[in-house]
């Protein structure tokens, strides 16, 4: 691809202390694009994304933004800057309110609430079942509900780049597929993404590229269309 990618990562290691889960990393996501990461369990695709937002850390060079080296930068600053994180399980806050969990980012990192284009106004209408619960406790939402609640949480933050894990996990499929609808429009508003995948179908459907992760390496990249069955399990898998 031609550009200046929006977020690129360099040779970029992480991990748990002394555990290295990922092995020199480079990944481009370009405007208006979807990327999908796709892996096994325990690849380190959770990790990747961690590492870029600044949860685990990492050298400034191995991870660029807008130009700009911020590899280490705090989450809530991240934030600020235009990245924001849907993280596996949601993790909402029980006891709170739809509402007070969509707000919960963009008061951490003190974002201004309903300036841009994700208002709570536009966010009702993509997910009106939120209007509907939106004094209700999170606890009392369906897991698809919850989801939802997540994306909006992230997006209230007026992203550039939205980080999504496994966002369709434990979910039934007709759930999966309203959550996947929406995706085309998060990018027609401006919002590039990042998908990590474990349901390969799904990541190819959404997705302008792939990349495939095997014990903490990148084993494959390439346009989603271009990929084959077989590649993907090879690169899935560790085959030769
Ligand atoms: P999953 O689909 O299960 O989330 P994943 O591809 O996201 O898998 P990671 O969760 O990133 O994989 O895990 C990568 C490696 O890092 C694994 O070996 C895992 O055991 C290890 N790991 C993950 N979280 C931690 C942690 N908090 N402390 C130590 N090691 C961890």
């Amino acid at each position: 691809m031609t550009g200046t990618p929006i977020l690129s990562t360099h040779a970029l290691n992480g991990g748990y202390g002394d555990f290295q889960a990922l092995f020199g990393i480079d990944m481009e996501l370009h405007e208006g694009e979807v990327i999908s990461l796709i892996g096994a369990n325990g690849a380190g695709k959770s990790t990747f994304l961690k590492s870029v937002f600044g949860l685990l850390p990492v050298a400034p060079e191995m991870v660029r933004y807008d130009g700009e080296a911020v590899g280490g930068t705090p989450a809530h600053r991240m934030v600020r800057r235009g990245i924001a994180m849907v993280p596996e399980g949601r993790r909402l806050f029980v006891g709170m309110t739809v509402e007070e969990n969509m707000r919960v980012a963009i008061d951490n990192a003190r974002l201004p609430e309903d300036e841009g284009q994700w208002t709570r106004e536009r966010l009702f209408e993509l997910f009106p079942i939120l209007r509907e619960k939106r004094r209700q406790p999170i606890e009392d939402l369906s897991g698809g509900q919850q989801q939802m609640v997540a994306i909006s949480r992230a997006l209230l933050c007026q992203p550039r780049v939205l980080l999504c894990d496994e966002i369709s996990l434990g979910l039934a499929p007709k759930v999966i597929r309203e959550i996947y609808a929406i995706l085309p429009e998060i990018t027609a508003a401006g919002t590039s993404i990042v998908l990590v995948e474990q349901d390969v179908s799904l990541a190819r459907e959404a997705s302008n590229r792939l990349y495939c992760m095997l014990e903490g390496r990148i084993t494959l990249t390439g346009a989603s269309n271009d990929i084959s069955r077989d590649d993907i399990a090879a690169a899935y898998f560790g085959a030769s």
